[in-house]
Formats: C-alpha cells, structure tokens, sequence
C-alpha cells in the first residue's frame, strides 16, 4: 500500500511535467538574516565578544560593508532587501514626507505608508514567496513561506501583498531588552520548525539606541555590545537545540555604523546671514547630517548661493549637480536643493533641537558609518575573512542562498560568491578560497557538535490565522496557501527624528 502511494505520488509528479521526483531535490536550507541596527563595523574590537568570534571562526565575516548613502535606517534596510542604491529604490529618508502640503511623519509611523516603501522595487520577501525553483514548486506552489520580526519595511504591503508571517513594532516598545530578544530568536525558531518558513529576517534596535544616546564611544554603548554578543550566543545555541544547524544559513548585519557628534562650530542653517525660511516652500532639516530643501520659485539660485559656502562642514548641492557616487539624488523624491555634513557635524535648522552624541546619516565612505557583516551555515566557507563590499550586494546573495531568480538590482552575486562553498567542496574545512581575496581565522576547537534533523514542518491549514507574541505586538499570519499542485501562480517608543 505504501509503495502504491509512492508511486502514485511520483506518478502524479512527473504528469505535471514540471516537477521533479523528490528524491532528486537538491538539499534546500533556510535562511536567517539578522540586523543589528547601527552596529559599526569595529565595535566588536574594544569589548570581548566571544560568541561573534566564535561565529566568524565558524563561517565567513567580512572585513567591513559599506552601507549606501544616505546612511540612515530605512533606506540602508531598503537596500538590504532590494539590492538597490536609494534612488533607484525610492526610499530616501526615514521619514515620509510631502513637500507640496509640508507634511512629515516620524520613522515609526513611515513603517506603514506602503506608498513609501512600495514604489518600484519589491523586497526579497515579496519576490520569494511568487517564486520558487522548479522542484520546489511541487512543495511550495506558491513560493517559499517567508516571516519578519521587526525588521523594517515589514509592515508595508507590496503590490498588495506582505510578509507571511510578521511582528510588526507597537508603538511602545522597548528596543534594549534582552528579555524580548530572546523571545523573539524564540519566534523564529517556532516559524522555523513548526511553521515551516524558509526564510525570516529578524531585527534589533541596538546597538544604535545606545549609540546614539551616548555615544559610541561610551562605556553604554560596549555593554550594549556585550548584550548583543550574547544574544548571537543565544541564537546560535537555539539554532542547534532546534536541530537547524546543517540546514539554516544565518547572516548577521546592520545597516550603517556611528559617528561621535562635534558640539563646537555647529551647522545652524537658521543663523546664516541672509538666509532665511521664507524663501522655502519645504525643508527637512534636523535630522542628523542630512537635509532637503524646496526653494520657493525663482528662489532656487538665491538660495543657492546663500548656502553654498556658509560652513566649511556643510555641503550644498542642486540636484542634478550631487556626486554620483552617492547614487541618491537621481529619484523624483529629491528635492532641488540637498545638503549634507562631514562627519560629526549634523545640520541644525530652525532652531537647535539635535542633542545625541552619536549620530549617522554620514559619507557612506567615512570609516565610522562602515557596518558588519558575518554568516555561518551549510552554505559558507569556514574561518574565511573577505575583503569588504558594498551591502547593495547582499540581495544577491540572499537570492542565491533561496534560489530565486532575482529581480534587476544594483549589487553582483560574484562579489559574494567566494564566500560560498562551491559544488566540489565536499567538507567545508578544506574549502579552496583561493579564488578570493582572503585569509584564513584561526579556529578555536569547537565543543558542540551538530545534530542533524529535519524540521517537522507541519502542514498548514488554509485560511487566516492571527498569532500573538506576548507583549511584544502583534503577528499576522496571512494569505490563504492551498495546494495547487505544480500550477505556478503568475508569475519602544515611537522613533522620532532624533533618535533614529
Ligand atoms: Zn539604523
């Protein structure tokens, strides 16, 4: 009887056409991309971080990554997901805002203008969950099943479609407690095993909060660190009682790094001689060192020129002159006038009402706003250190790791690749790496060893369900996924602007 089932079953495989016999399906693992927000590339080297060592030693870290301009959370996050510099993807600021009725809404509340997030690139959520390679389409109709815990863009909806599974941010939340963190690496193992998800990206709020607030180089900010380091301890040891460590691949990043802020010779924009609001239609200042401006009309030269050589840290461009390097001001977004500061300096504007000591927004290619970027897993090299890389090229990576096809983007799979084990990399502590630019950890005798099971995947019933995470805020479980054969379908407290 079971060997009828067999067969019938690969029987009804095979007349689809498309589907290949399971037994032939290639090893597929999940996928788990964590975010540290603001992490800087070097924090790891004045506190003992014993678990992120141990990561590296285990896997692949790269020297730094440098985030895209502006190097604010949002759209550095955007890139991560998209693959994309800010102005090919279109969000260009933590803030939403409209220059024609002057409206801005903080960052938290921007979570939710799907207008802002949807406009043109889809996220890699979006893209697996359409598709899935041809073997997997006998498992997955209709993609792989993804979920979010926090990260940003998760709340947004997409073309009219959103993450499977998600925890949105309530609005009072806690970003520092360790507590929720861990409930929330327990949420992920959860969807993992018992919900089956592919692939989650899961988000923290710190080290940037505590940046922030008093600095990075504050005694504050290397206890956040050592938090943060125990939370990857934590998340590894869950990984492995999970029985997820030969079949889940886990990349830990962030978004930007931390610079100390200068409080002499400050950037004041409203005590400029002869310059004055009246002549703009909209402005969005105070935010760090970043600044957009609307001139009123036949202002725009006047302006101009006023600005142009006010402070020697602050930058004044016209749109169409800003450097390209940056790969910003090309989006119907930007205004025609932005400013920008060297680092250390933020740009202050009507009144001053900037006070943190830590700040980022910065030249994507100052030192201080490089980030971090670590994996480990069954498809990584071990003990391998690469060159550093732009992050608009993760996106590839992470199609790759899926195996999906990629939407167009900005980055390059070959630019990661000699982190992956290749076809001929039987035992991963042989891997050849000689083809990148690279050298070896030293390792440190590993003590746990690996258990190897399958994750139990239970089927999932049709319809809506609603899953709640404590007092953390709320999951959304949706989109009705029934079996459709091999069918493909068509193809803490609110951050304001000072504190994110
Ligand atoms: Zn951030």
């Amino acid at each position: 009887m079971k060997m009828l089932l067999s067969l019938g079953l690969l029987f009804a495989a095979l007349s689809l056409g498309r589907c290949i016999p399971l037994q032939q399906a290639p090893n597929r693992s999940k996928l788990l991309l964590v975010s540290f927000d603001g992490f800087r590339w070097n924090y790891d080297q004045d506190v003992d971080t014993p678990n992120l060592d141990r990561m590296a030693a285990d896997g692949v870290k790269a020297k730094y990554m440098t985030p895209p301009f502006i190097t604010l959370t949002s759209p550095c996050h955007f890139t991560l997901l998209t693959g994309r510099y800010l102005e090919n993807h279109g969000v260009i600021h933590n803030m939403w805002f409209d220059t024609k009725t002057g409206w801005r809404l903080p960052y938290y509340t921007t979570q939710g203008i799907s207008s802002w997030w949807d406009n043109g690139s889809l996220p890699i959520w979006i893209t697996a969950q359409r598709q899935a390679s041809e073997f997997m389409e006998c498992l997955h109709p209709q993609g792989l099943k993804t979920g979010s815990i926090h990260f940003p863009g998760t709340k947004a909806k997409y073309r009219g479609e959103e993450v499977y599974m998600k925890l949105v941010e309530p609005a009072l939340f806690n970003y520092s407690n360790e507590t929720n963190w861990r409930q929330s690496i327990d949420t992920v193992m959860e969807w993992f095993t018992v919900e089956n998800l592919d692939f989650i990206t899961l988000y923290f709020g710190e080290p940037d909060s505590a940046g922030h607030k008093f600095g990075p180089e504050s005694t504050q900010r290397k206890n956040m660190i050592k938090q943060v380091d125990r939370t990857v301890g934590y998340l590894r040891q869950r990984i492995r009682e999970s029985g997820l460590e030969s079949n889940l691949n886990l990349i830990i990043t962030s978004d930007h790094g931390m610079e100390t802020v200068i409080k002499s010779n400050e950037i004041h924009i409203g005590t400029i001689n002869n310059f004055t609001f009246k002549d703009l239609d909209f402005e969005l200042l105070d935010y760090g060192p970043n600044g957009l401006m609307v001139p009123k009309e036949g202002k725009l030269e006047h302006v101009y020129s006023v600005l142009k050589n006010a402070h020697p840290k602050l930058h004044v461009y016209k749109k169409e002159e800003f450097p390209k390097r940056f790969h910003y001001a090309n989006h119907s977004r930007i205004t025609p006038l932005l400013l920008y500061s060297d680092p250390g300096y933020v740009i202050h504007g009507r009144y001053k009402v900037q006070f943190n000591k830590g700040e980022h927004g910065f030249d994507n290619e100052a030192m201080n706003m490089k980030t971090i970027f670590r994996a480990v897993g069954p498809a990584f090299k071990k003990g391998l250190v690469v060159e550093p890389f732009e992050s608009v090229n993760v996106y590839a990576l992470l199609c790759e790791l899926l195996g999906i096809t990629p939407e167009p983007h900005d980055g390059s799979l070959e630019v990661t690749k000699p982190m992956l084990l290749g076809p001929t990399d039987n035992d991963s502590n042989d891997s050849d790496d000689s083809n990148a630019d690279t050298y070896r950890l030293q390792r440190p005798e590993t003590g746990t060893s690996s258990t190897v099971l399958s994750c139990p995947g239970s089927p999932r019933a049709p319809g809506i369900s609603t899953r709640t995470h404590g007092k953390m805020g709320k999951a959304v479980a949706h989109k009705d996924i029934q079996s459709q054969g091999c069918l493909k379908e068509p193809d803490r407290i609110p951050k304001t602007s000072l504190n994110y």
